[in-house]
């Protein structure tokens, strides 16, 4: 990978043992040519895998002995481009601690300098428009550096040895505060302007490394309230910056793995377990019991920060689900109407990237959004697979390119519900395309005929010829990428739940228990069909769902008036969701989890109409009372080989329990056990049926950290081994990974 400061540490290592020659960049490798003593050869083999700088992926070293040729000094050459080879692109890096202490100190040059950076961090993929990586080649190019610059850039010993973002104040890239109609506002110190404008509960849009966020002080609920207007954004949770590890403890409870990576080169943003204490307002998290928090990753934010002294809003700089702005002018065309002022600079951004998302779970990172600080690396294939293109899901989406024991994941493109997200995605690919020099021979996309991304895969079938196109099953795809996250290639239990993905029979599944590799899979067994009422209206109104259910499963009689369910619906609706049932007219059939969870959460007067995504559900998991250990029956009936788990005796339970004023509280905590047992009898199940002990859970459901912990608990307290997502999303974030695979191991293309 380059830019990681790989070339100076071999010209050190040169240097230390004597040896004389030549280093060189390519378009695939690093190649060195080095003569001397043998055992000084020997060593340097040795020292240049275990010594490799922090940010140096080393994939493999070969070596091969040659005669000399007599070299009489140790040379960098220039790099070499290749047709067709490629090379692996370094993620943008969070500021490392010797440039940060550079622009915390007032005698250094770089005192306070927002664009700070050296080989070992700052920008990268975001300002690469191709490779081999080269200053002209990317978004600095504009900038000539000063001589003090480039003696730095010439110098093998320097940290800032060919760092192409390489800058400084008097030649580099620069701040500037404009208002919301673009009139520049006339300060001295930008910077110092701009916290003073946070502070006084101004909504501020920060250009960062992959593009815009918008900023507010996360102290002030009625600024936080009024992003959340204009935003169009009532509850979704916001993320926060602060300064240091020391505040994080003010707010949140933070383990030694939360730190860690917290204060990791990738530095995401961290769910962690919010303090009752913290002065961070409800607002920005309402309903929740974590709260995402992340510590300054650019020179600029490490100033402003420290300038503001506040807990400050950092959320992405866009309207609603729309991609995050990047350029300047687009940013105040778009963002006009959310921000107050802009903080804008002039070095351009070549690639939007959102921050990425993580939790601690199991004693391991998870990603839930990938993006800054991990793509493009590659995610390793236990293979090497064909040129593969795929196109991914719906929400959260990502598309994945594979080569080799590649597979390029995308960084979160965003929810395919518009033509700006689409027109993200279609560039992005071809980004990738041209980076890694993928031309996709398979085309994999989801089943669902209405994804924009199928739409996308399908619409190249004219301009593609002798490429397969291969349609995938979602919760296949789901239970495979959770596979290539532990580098396996075998048969699993795959239990799949999610909100909704495109069955095999025409139903939306998303309960799933699926004999799994990756060439197909089995439907053994899966959650009950239950109709989900007036289709896309049902996931935005958990109140139809729950009707929904208690119809389809306990008759009209059920709907008493006391529930706290009926809140939340007139007579006149529910007669409607009653005929929609009957004549089936826009109310398909599904087995989706999600929904299930999203019926309960409305049942015990949770929520009945979500904002965003899983809201009903999040905030479900959220109340639950995790001391209380019970749970309420179900069944599971056998129906043709099919094991289909019925919940009669769980809604009959919850509406006994909620007469006798049982609290949501432990309802909930007894719904989340129950599912955990559901997993658990049907993974011993199928088990003894397949003779396969390991199982894997993926599926956005399992974001639902309850949940994910009880189901793994049972499960290897009954000596079934357990798969857990990790670098790859659980979520539809990983979809399109295990598209890639499988359409690499489809027998034949089908074009459908
Ligand atoms: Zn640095
Ligand atoms: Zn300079
Ligand atoms: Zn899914």
């Amino acid at each position: 990978m380059q830019g990681v400061g790989f070339r100076p540490f071999v010209y050190q290592l040169v240097t230390r043992h004597i040896l004389k020659g030549w280093v060189c960049n390519t378009s695939e490798d690093v190649r060195i040519d080095v003569e001397g003593e043998q055992a000084a050869l020997d060593q340097f083999l040795v020292d240049l895998e275990s010594t490799a700088p922090p940010l140096a992926h080393i994939e493999s070293v070969s070596a091969v002995i040659e005669k000399p040729v007599g070299f009489e000094s140790f040379e960098i050459l220039e790099s070499i481009s290749e047709e067709g080879k490629y090379q692996l692109v370094s993620p943008d890096v969070a500021t490392c601690p010797a440039c940060l202490e550079e622009v915390l100190s007032p005698d250094d040059r770089r005192y306070r300098y927002p664009f700070t950076n050296c080989t070992n961090c700052g920008p990268r993929f975001t300002i690469i428009e191709d490779m081999p990586y080269d200053r002209p080649k990317t978004t600095m190019r504009h900038f000539k550096m000063c001589p003090e610059c480039q003696q730095e850039y010439d110098d093998p010993l320097n940290r800032r040895f060919h760092a192409q973002p390489n800058a400084c104040p008097r030649c580099g890239p620069a701040l500037e505060l404009v208002d919301n109609k673009g009139r520049t506002v006339e300060t001295k110190d930008v910077l110092l302007e701009a916290s003073r404008l946070l502070s006084e509960g101004n909504i501020v849009a920060i250009k960062g490394l992959g593009g815009f966020l918008l900023s507010c002080d996360a102290t002030s609920e009625k600024a936080v309230r009024l992003l959340r207007e204009r935003k169009q954004r009532p509850s979704k949770p916001f993320a926060i910056m602060l300064t240091s590890l020391e505040e994080v403890e003010e707010h949140c409870q933070v383990s030694v793995l939360e730190k860690q990576l917290l204060t990791s080169h990738q530095s995401p943003i961290v769910l962690l377990k919010w303090k009752s204490e913290s002065t961070v307002t409800k607002a920005v998290a309402p309903g929740l019991k974590h709260l995402g928090v992340m510590l300054p990753y650019t020179p600029m934010h490490h100033v402003l920060l420290r300038e503001t002294a506040l807990p400050l809003v950092m959320t992405s700089g866009n309207l609603s689900e729309e991609p995050i702005a990047r350029d300047n002018d687009e940013a105040l065309r778009r963002l006009g109407g959310v921000a107050d002022y802009f903080l804008l600079h002039n070095r351009d951004i070549y690639s939007t990237y959102d921050d990425s998302v993580a939790i601690v779970e199991r004693d391991r990172p998870q990603l839930v959004r990938r993006a800054r600080g991990y793509a493009p690396y590659p995610i390793h294939l236990p293979f090497e697979a064909k040129q593969v293109l795929a196109c991914g899901a719906e929400l959260k989406d990502t598309f994945c390119l594979t080569r080799n024991d590649h597979a390029f994941l995308s960084q979160h493109i965003g929810d395919m519900e518009n033509l700006e997200t689409l027109e993200h995605f279609e560039n992005t690919i071809e980004l990738y395309k041209r980076l890694f020099r993928v031309q996709p021979e398979i085309i994999a996309y989801d089943m669902h005929p209405e994804y924009l991304s199928t739409k996308y895969a399908k619409d190249l079938v004219d301009e593609s010829s002798g490429v397969a196109f291969v349609p995938v099953q979602h919760h296949h795809a789901h239970i495979v990428s959770c596979l290539v996250d532990h580098g396996l290639q075998e048969s699993v239990i795959g239990v799949a739940f999610d909100g909704t993905g495109f069955g095999m029979d025409g139903c939306i599944w998303g309960g799933e228990f699926l004999l799994t590799d990756y060439k197909g899979f089995e439907r053994l067994g899966h959650l009950q069909y239950v109709p989900l009422p007036g289709g896309e209206t049902a996931i935005k109104k958990p109140y139809r769902m729950a009707i929904g259910y208690l119809l389809h499963i306990l008759g009209r009689d059920s709907l008493d008036d006391n529930l706290p369910l009926m809140q939340y619906v007139d007579s006149q609706e529910t007669d409607i969701i009653e005929k929609q049932i009957s004549s089936g007219i826009n109310t398909p059939l599904t087995s989706s989890c999600g929904r299930l969870f999203d019926a309960v959460a409305a049942l015990v007067g949770v929520r009945g109409q979500v904002d965003y995504e899983a809201q009903a559900a999040i905030e479900l998991e959220a109340i639950a009372d995790e001391g209380e250990g019970g749970h309420y029956p179900f069944s599971i009936i056998g129906q043709g080989g099919v094991d289909v788990v019925s919940f009669g005796e769980l809604f009959t339970a919850i509406i006994t329990d909620l007469k006798g004023g049982v609290s949501p509280e432990v309802i909930s905590a007894r719904f989340h056990n129950t599912i955990a047992q559901v997993v658990l009898r049907m993974c011993q199940s199928l088990a003894g049926r397949t003779g396969i002990n390991k199982v894997a859970l993926s599926g956005g459901v399992f974001q639902n950290r309850l949940l994910l912990r009880l189901t793994t608990a049972a499960l290897e307290a009954a000596e079934l081994s357990v798969l857990t997502h990790g670098k790859v999303p659980t979520n539809d974030g990983g979809v399109s990974l295990g598209q890639a695979v499988i359409a690499n191991f489809a027998e034949e293309g089908r074009i459908s």
